[in-house]
């Protein structure tokens, strides 16, 4: 096995042996850039299926049954996408009639809400349900399919955004590539991503450890397939042509993660907003946002 990051083939360990990570695929750590990964990578095939049968439209998934209410924008998450709509305009300058694309637009909300900052913005997304539900609910243009096949003109956008989206592919290369292609000179690219280094991580492998798999299987769970730190991070968008303006730690609410009322719960729940607490004060929140300039 060969890390995608560093390409190297040697000190590579066992992080997550399946099927605690998944079925037939081990989450593995590169020793030499301090990568983890999926091996053996997802092949597409099993990938779209996994994004086809996906259930981003909430049908059984209450954190995404939440983004399908028509009040959505007044609650605390829906609220959280408009925060960080004008957060980005206001620190990065984002102009009325940017043109924007994002990659993985799921709901659309995000797009909803560029919409609203007159933005001009446009999706790619793989789940053509979510394509199609999104198109008809904020009548937004999407584009349902891989990137790899999306065609538009060389330097066509101010402003591209992956929102948790370069963690689930095999070829972050190869995306960032092509975001280089599509993004004009001295536009931004917004990449939001877990951060590999969060205490989180830390705690939950600890646990992991000691017997209790449920915390670290979660975590890891969601065909992430390569998780990153700052550094790597840096190294990919540099190799990709852009400059890393700015690198913000950030983390995930903790209510979307738990939505039971019960004792149990409610105790996990105080450990974990300790653990994010904590890792907000040593800055190893879990996720991270990086904005890039385009060279
Ligand atoms: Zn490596």
């Amino acid at each position: 096995m060969t890390c995608p990051i560093c390409s190297s083939s040697t000190n590579i360990i066992s992080y997550l042996p399946r099927p605690d990570y998944h079925e037939g695929h081990d989450l593995v750590f590169c020793q030499i850039c301090g990568t983890y990964f999926a091996s053996p990578p997802p092949s597409t095939q099993e990938l779209n299926q996994f994004y086809q049968s996906y259930d981003v439209l909430g049908v059984d998934e209450p954190y995404y049954r939440e983004l399908n209410r028509p009040d959505y924008f007044k609650t605390r998450s829906g609220r959280e996408v408009i925060e960080k709509a004008l957060w980005l305009q206001d620190r990065h300058q984002i102009p009325v009639g940017a043109r924007v694309l994002d990659v993985g637009s799921g709901h659309g909300v995000w797009l909803e809400v560029c919409r609203r900052l007159d933005w001009q913005g446009q999706g790619i997304e793989l789940s053509s349900a979510a394509a199609k539900a999104s198109q008809e609910r904020f009548s937004i243009q999407v584009f349902a399919g891989r990137i790899d096949d999306f065609s538009a003109q060389s330097q066509n956008y101010d402003l591209i955004t992956l929102w948790d989206i370069i963690e689930h592919v095999t070829n972050p290369r190869q995306l960032l590539a092509k975001c280089a292609q599509l993004v004009k000179k001295n536009g931004l690219l917004v990449i939001e991503t877990p951060n590999s280094r969060a205490l989180i991580n830390k705690v939950a492998y600890f646990l992991y450890r000691l017997g209790w798999r449920e915390p670290a299987r979660t975590l890891h769970g969601l065909h992430h397939v390569v998780l990153f730190h700052q550094a790597t991070m840096s190294k990919l968008l540099g190799e990709a042509g852009f400059n890393v303006v700015k690198i913000y730690s950030t983390r995930t609410s903790v209510g979307r993660v738990f939505k039971k009322q019960n004792l149990l719960a409610q105790f996990q729940k105080l450990g974990l907003d300790l653990v994010f607490v904590l890792g907000r004060i040593i800055r190893q929140e879990n996720k991270m946002i990086i904005v890039a300039r385009k060279m």
